[in-house]
């Protein structure tokens, strides 16, 4: 059968690993076709993840600060909300960026098709749905890029409207009188810091024994202080059992994460039901089979340092190819993957993927955790620079954050970073620089920070740990 469609590179999901491939193959002059099944280019990230969640959690930002402002004088009142412009807002900001993408797919002689793709052989695909019947379209390279989707609990009754994923509860239909966020992992706590400061009673039930598993648990626990503050209910070792939609309401019965235990949460009944509890790799649903391409169980595809699967013209970038499943670390492993298709001899060698919780207060690590240095029997020092004794977080009226580095015992070089606080997602970067070229605290401490700013605690950590700490304020 002839070809439709004939390229020499063909990425297959515009999300940021995708796109970043395309262009960047694009650049390092492959013919590139980029095959997205949504109209909108730029995928979750942009469309419904990162972009979306961060707009609106500006607007619970702009309530949350209006609110504290009396304590230095500044009296606000009660927000009105305007839900539909606020979603108007959001909107606004997605499209800027994703007709953005569109533009730049044009610059760069980017072919953008429309459609489902699937394999039908390890230089073919075939792309469904857009406008009309099926095409065939014959490559030379392949790099999937196709992402996740988040895990759908069985349990749960998807058909009614008031069972939300994290799309769901970012369209923003209404604030719920009464919300339920099953998982406190970062996506079910950013979507708790947005409808409590829209006016939500939120309650949070996480399986694990602490929010956010993941991070270490002294970060988290300024974050946990605050919600509890705020009215939210956190329920630990929580396991939501039994769901049932009825007409008053979602009615979801507990069990405890401890065998024989029983749950600290009552049964009861919710206007809407967020579930955030991970997401799932769409690997398993691209025919990839036909290509010869291994799949694990799971859904996710296994690559090498050069982000090559088993067969080697294809590639697989982001989510699909493993945790962490972040943006940041699909474009740059999309950007590897363009380069090596073109003929780079580069390899994967990133030492930390940062990762950030853009809740009230943010928290952010990157490297070796305390709990993994403790776990692997590693060699480490830990320094703390509490933000009560920063003037920059003084006169922000937000001192419960702090910063804590993780330095090599022997070489005194940082290991490991973690800050909770306002802004930590920015300030983070500093420390995954210092990771990635071998700074010793000596380095950090020794390089003069603008006073006064939060970028100061990184220095202080570093001065803590070398016993050269002197006055902040
Ligand atoms: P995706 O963004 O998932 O894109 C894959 C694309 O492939 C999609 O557009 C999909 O439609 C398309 N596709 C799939 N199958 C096919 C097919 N067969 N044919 C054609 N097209 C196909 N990460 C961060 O780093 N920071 C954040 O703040 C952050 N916030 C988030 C908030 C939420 C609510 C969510 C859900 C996620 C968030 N993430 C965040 C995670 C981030 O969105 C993902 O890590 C990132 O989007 C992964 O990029 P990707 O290119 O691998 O895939």
């Amino acid at each position: 059968r002839p070809a439709d469609i004939e390229c020499r590179m063909v990425v297959i999901g515009a999300g940021p690993g995708g796109y970043t491939a395309a262009f960047r193959a694009a650049d390092l002059g492959l013919d590139t076709v980029l095959v997205e099944r949504y109209p909108s280019l730029g995928g979750v990230c942009l469309n419904v993840g990162c972009i979306p969640s961060k707009a609106l959690l500006h607007a619970a930002d702009v309530i949350e600060q209006a609110a504290h402002a009396a304590a230095y004088g500044l009296d606000f009142g009660k927000p009105r909300i305007a839900l539909d412009r606020l979603r108007a807002y959001k909107e606004k900001v997605v499209g800027q960026l994703t007709k953005g993408l569109a533009g730049m797919s044009k610059q760069r002689k980017v072919r953008v098709v429309q459609g489902t793709a699937k394999f039908v052989s390890p230089h073919e695909l075939e792309i469904a749905g857009g406008d009309g019947k099926p095409r065939l379209l014959r490559f030379e390279q392949c790099i999937i890029a196709a992402g996740s989707q988040a895990v759908k609990l069985p349990n749960f009754p998807w058909d009614d409207p008031r069972v939300m994923d994290s799309t769901d509860a970012l369209e923003l239909q209404e604030i719920p009188k009464k919300l339920l966020v099953v998982g406190g992992g970062i996506i079910g706590l950013e979507m708790a810091t947005v409808y409590r400061a829209l006016g939500s009673e939120v309650t949070v039930v996480e399986f694990m024994d602490q929010l956010m598993p993941g991070a270490d648990k002294d970060l988290v626990k300024p974050l946990a202080d605050r919600l509890k503050k705020q009215g939210v209910a956190v329920h630990l070792k929580t396991k939501a059992a039994t769901v049932k939609a009825e007409k008053k309401g979602i009615t979801v019965g507990f069990e405890s994460a401890v065998e024989g235990q029983k749950p600290e949460l009552e049964s009861g009944t919710w206007d809407r039901v967020l579930v955030a509890v991970g997401r799932a790799p769409n690997g398993g649903k691209l025919d990839a089979d036909r290509a010869g391409v291994r799949v694990t169980e799971r859904g996710f595809i296994p690559v090498d340092r050069q982000m090559r699967t088993n067969v080697p013209h294809i590639f697989a970038i982001g989510d699909l190819v493993g945790q962490p499943m972040l943006a940041h670390k699909a474009t740059h492993e999309g950007k590897l993957a363009a380069e090596v298709a073109a003929g780079g001899k580069k390899e994967w060698v990133a030492r930390v993927i940062p990762s950030v919780a853009y809740t009230d207060p943010e928290i952010a690590w990157v490297g070796v955790t305390e709990t993994e240095a403790k776990a692997k029997g590693l060699k480490v020092g830990v320094a703390r620079f509490p933000w009560a004794a920063s003037g920059r977080a003084i006169g922000l009226d937000r001192t419960e954050g702090f910063t804590k580095l993780i330095f090599d015992e022997a070489t005194h070089r940082v290991v490991g970073g973690g800050i909770v606080g306002v802004h930590a997602g920015d300030l983070i970067a500093e420390v995954a620089l210092a990771i990635e070229m071998g700074a010793e605290a000596a380095d950090i401490g020794h390089t003069i920070h603008p006073h006064p700013t939060l970028s100061e605690s990184v220095a202080m950590a570093a001065e803590v740990y070398e016993g050269t700490i002197t006055d902040l304020y």
